[in-house]
């Protein structure tokens, strides 16, 4: 990035991310959702956040096309405007995450340097890069947007997996197969690794996650700090 402002000081917060998760009640940090078009990123984030919320945890999506809408609208599919793409949605989750909040973030994310450098902007706990694989010729005849239709007709150019590289990542905190999995193993899966880590609390190979109590949640485990 060139960086054009100066005579720009960074002003000293009287709250810290310390502060906030400890009010939050729950560790905050970054679900980093990486894979194919169709591989099922948006599909698994949207449930898992459900189920965090329904948990009484703090949560916010990051969504590729909502995030294309607004703050990203003036960026394109090259590859200079899909590294910037992922730079600014690296920068916006760090200001999430120090507010307390468990972000989960679905976009392809083709290159694995791009990932690499959002996940330097966070302490290792805090970056949680979830590996959404599936074969391309699933994903293709999931086709949830008609995007690979469009890409092979040859009116959608750059498309990742068909003329355009994915690069797969090489040490992902976990990788979730959705193409062997259906869509209530792989969010069980994801919960699993969460619960297991003590990032998130709760039993959480039930198939509905029963109401909050919100007297017993600070004092489970899993949402300590
Ligand atoms: P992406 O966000 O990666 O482009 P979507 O979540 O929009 O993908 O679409 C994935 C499609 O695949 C959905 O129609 C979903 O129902 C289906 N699917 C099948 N199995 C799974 C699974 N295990 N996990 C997630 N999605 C799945």
């Amino acid at each position: 990035m060139n960086k054009r402002s100066t005579n720009v000081t960074w002003e000293d917060r009287c709250l810290t991310k310390e502060d906030y998760r400890r009010r939050n009640g729950h560790q905050s940090m970054l679900l980093w959702f990486t894979g194919l078009s169709g591989s099922g990123k948006s599909t698994l984030a949207h449930q898992v956040e459900e189920k965090l919320f329904e948990k009484g945890c703090y949560t916010y999506i990051l969504d590729g096309d909502n995030v294309r809408h607004g703050l990203n609208g003036d960026l394109g599919f090259t590859e200079t405007d899909r590294r910037e793409n992922i730079r600014r949605i690296g920068e916006v989750a760090k200001l999430f995450i120090d507010a307390g909040v468990v972000v989960l973030a679905a976009f392809i994310s083709p290159f694995r340097e791009d990932r690499d450098r959002v996940r330097e902007l966070f302490e290792p706990q805090e970056f949680i890069e979830i590996h959404v694989r599936c074969d391309l010729d699933i994903c293709e005849q999931r086709d949830p947007k008609g995007l690979y239709r469009k890409a092979r007709a040859g009116t959608l150019p750059d498309f990742t997996g068909i003329d355009s590289p994915y690069e797969e990542p090489l040490a992902p905190e976990l990788t979730v197969d959705t193409g062997k999995l259906d869509v209530t193993d792989s969010v069980n899966t994801i919960l699993r690794y969460l619960g297991e880590r003590g990032l998130v609390a709760g039993n959480w190979n039930a198939a509905k996650v029963p109401d909050p109590d919100p007297q017993s949640q600070l004092s489970q485990p899993g949402l300590q700090l």
